[in-house]
């Protein structure tokens, strides 16, 4: 199925801009995509917004059941689609696959859920309010602004669309720069099944994302870098727009004595080299328990020599796709090593023209940059500590908090618990992201708000309370005609409710007095 969408050759400004996506592997280029700039990205809103009216008019099954239509979509051409991201991220295929696969399986949960989530709730009107029917419901914002990175095209910014479209709103995002392809064949596949644009791409820069920001969108969902999460939320502070921001990592694991080994290297391996590290969760920091040490580093030390990363078809590791990050890693890696730290794996000659090669960093001082910043490359830190707590101190030391991971037999939760982060997994790997009833997100400079489970619904869209008055309350209290006598009443009520212990067994005098002193209150306000 070929998938081909409106590319205006030209504005009444003059022909459209255009920018080239390129294949990280080879630096061929890939497609063109159109640059699009204010006026476009603010038509794309507008017509979002018409297209809004019609899909929240669908209610929940209406919405489920063209949801899951696309879902069958992007299932049955899941290949298609992993090879547009392999073209433009370098990934290898079955990584490309794997970021589909969880990403239809989020989409089939929110189509799936958004109706209990969302739905209208009875709340109990308390007694004060006993004669009221109370209850609340979710409605859609309207039109949702989405802005991705690269890293994961398909996975990432979908947290936020399939979410956001199944709460009832409409979507225009703006994929990165070095990803239109993957966006614009999402967005595509989306009309060809529903038949509506409901959920639109532009394409172009950081200034078309900043133009998003301004176009009038209902709310801003950032996934990116925390520096450009800062630039997202000043821009959309100008009208007031609300913002999610899913922004950097910096994840650790930690290592109890009495953990399984061999599990917790291999779940290190792969979170801190698969993606080629490109992972906003992966795995960045280690910390070990020092009677463990030694032979988890050599545990660690035999899985990552093996991996390569290079451009072949069966790589395990692709390329590094934002070619600027490559000067980021050899900082770090620089800075590691000029104070003190050693690379037991890789090293300095890690990083190439576009592969960086796995590499282990050990001794490495704590206020390194390898251990301090986003590295976003295929290196880890493993250093050893005396205790959990000290471990627990040392993750919770750094500005970002996202996801978290713990190795141990015994003390999993009660470690777990201590942790600054969004997200722990204990004795797996990232597994609380391919779970789709649990919100995703971080704290600190990691950003707020959550995609996915039950809170993800809940951020793309407004509490609207209701209260219906079922019959006369006996005790009016909204009203110029209330009595002291009513006002007495309510004191009385008031101290059976919430005076426990004060007046429940009190004499009667007491209650009287009480409605005395409202009366004084009142002659008091008169005068
Ligand atoms: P960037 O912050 O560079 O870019 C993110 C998006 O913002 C891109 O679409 C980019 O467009 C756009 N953008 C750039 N400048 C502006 C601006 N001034 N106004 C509005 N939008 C703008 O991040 P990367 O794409 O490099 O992605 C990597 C980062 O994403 C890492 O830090 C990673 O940790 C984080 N991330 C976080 C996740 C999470 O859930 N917390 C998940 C995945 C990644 P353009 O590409 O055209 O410049």
């Amino acid at each position: 199925m070929t998938l081909t969408s409106e590319r205006p050759a030209s504005t009444p400004e003059g022909p459209t801009p255009t920018f080239d996506s390129l294949d990280p592997r080879t630096g061929d280029v890939v497609d063109s995509y159109p640059v699009h700039g204010t006026a476009e990205v603010e038509a794309a809103v507008a017509a979002a917004r018409e297209d809004a009216e019609w899909w929240a008019s669908l209610g929940f099954d209406g919405r489920a059941a063209q949801l899951n239509r696309w879902k069958g979509f992007l299932t049955r051409h899941a290949a298609q689609l992993a090879d547009v991201v392999h073209r433009e991220t370098g990934k290898p295929h079955g990584d490309a696959a794997l970021e589909i696969a969880l990403t239809i399986d989020h989409l089939a949960w929110a189509g799936g859920h958004a109706a209990k989530v969302l739905g209208r709730q009875k709340v109990s009107p308390g007694l004060f309010m006993a004669n009221q029917a109370a209850s609340v419901e979710y409605r859609p914002l309207g039109v949702v602004g989405v802005i991705g990175p690269w890293n994961y095209p398909v996975f990432t910014p979908m947290g936020s669309i399939a979410y956001a479209l199944a709460a009832g709103n409409a979507v225009v995002f703006k994929p990165s720069e070095l990803t239109p392809g993957v966006g614009t064949w999402l967005a595509d596949s989306f009309a060809h099944v529903v038949g509506r644009k409901v959920f639109r791409v532009v394409t172009g820069l950081g200034d078309t994302g900043a133009a998003l920001c301004r176009a009038g969108v209902d709310k801003l969902a950032f996934t990116g870098s925390t520096a450009t999460g800062k630039k997202v939320m000043a821009t959309c502070a100008e009208t007031l727009t609300p913002v999610v921001i899913e922004a950097g990592g910096k994840d650790a694991v930690i290592v109890d004595h009495d953990a399984d080994l061999e599990a917790a290297a291999d779940a290190t391996v792969w979170g801190a080299c698969s993606n080629a590290g490109q992972t906003c969760i992966g795995v960045e920091r280690v910390y070990v328990h020092e009677r463990v040490y030694d032979e988890f580093l050599a545990t660690v030390v035999a899985k990552t020599q093996g991996l390569r990363a290079h451009g072949g078809l069966d790589a395990p590791l692709g390329p590094i796709t934002l070619p600027s990050q490559l000067d980021v890693i050899r900082t770090h890696i620089d800075d590691a090593i000029s104070r003190g730290g050693r690379a037991v794996v890789g090293g300095p000659g890690a990083v190439g023209d576009r592969f960086v090669q796995p590499t282990v960093l050990v001794d490495v001082p704590e206020d390194s940059l390898a251990v301090t910043e986003e590295t976003f490359g295929p290196t880890v830190t493993i250093a050893r500590v005396d205790s959990m707590e000290e471990a627990v101190r040392r993750v919770n030391a750094v500005r970002y908090g996202l996801g978290s991971t713990v190795f141990s037999k015994a003390r999993g939760q009660e470690i777990a618990d201590r942790l600054r982060a969004g997200m722990t997994a204990i004795n797996g790997i990232i597994s609380f992201a391919a779970i789709p009833g649990l919100p995703f997100g971080g704290v600190g400079d990691s950003g707020f708000g959550r995609i996915h489970g039950p809170d993800g619904l809940k951020e793309f869209t407004y509490a609207k309370a209701t209260a219906r008055a079922r019959f006369k309350a006996p005790l009016n209290l909204t009203t110029f005609s209330r009595t002291v006598e009513d006002d007495g009443r309510l004191a009385q009520l008031l101290v059976l409710l919430h005076g426990r212990g004060t007046i429940l067994d009190a004499p009667d005098t007491r209650r009287a007095r009480a409605v005395d002193r409202v009366r004084a209150v009142r002659r008091a306000g008169r005068g």
